[in-house]
């Protein structure tokens, strides 16, 4: 593994650093802004056009459909300082350049490509993913929701939970039972494209702990689908989705910038700041906390640049990525604790509060802090693949 950057790759990364200058509000993200809360929207479409606009949004997929046809190594460098600096929406909603672009390149048709790859790079088209349902989360081959063929459609009726940016979502990315009556439930299931415009599909605000727009749930009555929106072959839609899902869970370079950035504005606000007398750069406690953090990111960062330098040499990250993922999430909660800790009880004032430290972003990281322990697939389950796949343990 060479850890060394190119001097064209280091040139790049000025680049993108260059262009956060020129058009980051230097203060975005310490009002706590989320990117799907409806009064911050504008703003985050307005980055992903300039952002489209330059060809870095998708710059890793090929030029015919919208990319720049450069190593997954440059986009990383893209995506880490977009992540650390807080630019929002460059993941086009919810999995837009992650995986459904990924896995429409591998499995898509032509028209499909071309219908759906170039408005996603370009900035113009959000996209959410609707796995989840009521009574299926982990166990996701339980899901109900059903796609009825009937002639060159399917009929869908059912609903889905949990769908991050399914409000600001022009497509969404369908898991739907098409066969009931298969023996073994991953079969029988079949992935669709859906134009969220779509009659019959109703979308309700689920607002989460902390008070965020960020999730919804989503109803299908009747909705007619058209066939040429099926992924890949009908009733292998399971199969399918797991080759979206190891694009999904190989974020982790992202994740280490996005924590690193949490990190070192506690770092400052422990070096201005003074609690009852004591400044809180000096209390012992508070420094080893903050300096286990920054050795837990740095190696979810490493790990994260062996998941991209593996995919550079054409091969599929393993246990990497629930690896990546446990730690990034823990470290991330760890990190909301220290947080608030360090505060004392100005750690649980919330956003917008006058008398809370960093604008009550501990109390707001606190509170979403849970979240990323189960989006994705929950840490009891990464822990299970890495048993399984990892070491080799059999199923239980
Ligand atoms: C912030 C956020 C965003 C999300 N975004 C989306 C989205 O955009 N689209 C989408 O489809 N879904 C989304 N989800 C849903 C997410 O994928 C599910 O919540 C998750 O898979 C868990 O499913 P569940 O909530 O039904 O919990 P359950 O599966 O009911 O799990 C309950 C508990 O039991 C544990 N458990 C279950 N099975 C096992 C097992 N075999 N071994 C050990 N422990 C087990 C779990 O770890 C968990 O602690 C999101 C969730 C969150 C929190």
């Amino acid at each position: 593994m060479d850890f060394r950057f190119t001097p064209e790759e280091e040139a790049f990364r000025k680049e993108v650093l260059q262009f956060i200058k020129e058009e980051m509000p230097p203060d975005y993200g310490e009002g706590g802004e989320s990117q799907f809360d409806l009064e911050h929207f504008e703003f985050t479409k307005r980055m992903a056009r300039k952002l489209g606009a330059k060809k870095w949004l998708a710059m890793n997929w090929p030029e015919e459909h919208g990319g720049l046809g450069v190593s997954p190594i440059k986009h990383m460098i893209f995506k880490e300082e977009s992540a650390y600096h807080r630019i929002p929406g460059t993941d086009m909603g919810v999995g837009g350049i992650s995986w459904v672009g990924p896995t429409l390149l591998l499995l898509g048709t032509e028209e499909q490509k071309k219908k759906h790859l170039p408005p996603l790079a370009a900035g113009e088209k959000w996209w959410c993913t609707m796995y989840s349902e009521p009574e299926a989360g982990s166990d996701m081959a339980a899901l109900q929701c059903r796609g009825v063929a009937h002639g060159d459609e399917y009929i869908v009726n059912g609903q889905k939970v949990w769908t991050s940016g399914g409000h600001i979502a022009d497509w969404g990315w369908l898991l739907v039972r098409t066969d009931p009556t298969v023996a073994n439930k991953h079969h029988g299931i079949s992935l669709l494209l859906v134009d969220m415009k779509t009659p019959g599909v109703t979308i309700r605000p689920l607002i989460n702990l902390a008070g965020h727009h960020y999730f919804n749930e989503i109803f299908f009555d009747d909705a007619h689908i058209s066939k040429a929106n099926l992924i890949g072959e009908e009733n292998r839609g399971w199969y399918h989705t797991m080759i979206a899902l190891s694009f999904e869970r190989s974020g982790g370079v992202a994740m280490a910038a996005g924590a690193r950035r949490s990190l070192d504005d506690l770092v400052e606000f422990a070096k201005k700041t003074t609690i009852n007398g004591k400044p809180l750069a000096k209390d012992p406690f508070i420094r080893h906390q903050l300096a286990e953090l920054a050795i837990e990111i740095e190696a979810i960062r490493m790990v994260g640049y062996r998941i991209i330098w593996k995919q550079t040499k054409g091969e599929i990250p393993g246990v990497e990525a629930p690896i990546v993922k446990t730690l990034a999430s823990e470290t991330i909660q760890k990190m909301a604790k220290v947080a608030t800790q360090m505060m004392g009880l100005y750690g649980q004032l919330s956003l917008g509060s006058k008398q809370a430290f960093l604008n009550g972003r501990a109390a707001d990281m606190y509170l979403s802090a849970n979240n990323i322990i189960v989006a994705m697939g929950t840490n009891e389950i990464q822990r299970n693949i890495i048993a399984q796949r990892g070491l080799g343990l059999p199923r239980t």
